[in-house]
């Protein structure tokens, strides 16, 4: 296999420093420089905060550094942002839970050490899995169907009195945001 080709396949498991790269290879840093900047030219990978990333893990960065959801490539808003952290510090963004839940089924499950999310209510960090959402609701602060993330399940149901929707835990609402996907997000929810 080509070297770069190599160095492709290390950032995927998490080498994130030129100087790894040149240990793992046993050849100096100038050498290893040379081959990352010529996959940067090829847009292959992209240099964030000093670290090297595949281009698809970083999503589209653009110029500012504002980062963009990995499902929809839309700019992240903090306060809906939904985080996967996978093995070897890597993670997968997406700008709301809809995204994130979507998104669910394209990670290796084995992958995912964690994720996290903000509840909507008192904005504080919650885990993905134990949170409860509300989706398809009217209340749309992103992507549609929408889908809001509340640590308690009791807020989720006072929230979808007043805005309507489905409430559901992690799996519910990953099956029922790829079917209304599949169905077209104008469908009403049958509940
Ligand atoms: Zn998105
Ligand atoms: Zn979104």
């Amino acid at each position: 296999m080509d070297r770069k080709e190599q160095i492709l396949e290390l950032i995927a498991q998490g080498y994130r420093s030129v100087k790894a790269l040149a240990q793992h290879f046993g050849v100096s840093l100038m050498t290893i420089y040379r081959d990352v900047r010529e996959l940067e030219k090829q847009g292959r990978i992209v240099r964030k905060h000093g670290e090297l990333l595949l281009k698809e893990e970083a999503g589209e960065v653009p110029e500012e550094g504002v980062p963009t959801c990995a499902y929809c490539t839309k700019p992240i808003e903090k306060r809906l942002e939904f985080v996967y952290r996978l093995k070897k510090g890597r993670q997968v963004r997406a700008c709301c839970a809809h995204c994130g839940l979507l998104l669910y089924k394209n990670l290796r499950q084995e992958d995912i050490e964690s994720c996290m999310t903000w509840d909507f209510i008192n904005c504080k960090p919650i885990s993905c899995f134990s949170a409860w959402y509300v989706v398809g609701s009217s209340a749309i602060p992103c992507c549609t169907p929408s889908a809001i993330a509340f640590a308690l399940k009791e807020d989720a149901e006072k929230f979808a009195k007043g805005f309507g929707g489905a409430v559901l835990n992690f799996e519910e609402a990953v099956e029922m945001v790829e079917k209304l996907m599949r169905r077209g997000s104008a469908v009403k929810l049958e509940l």
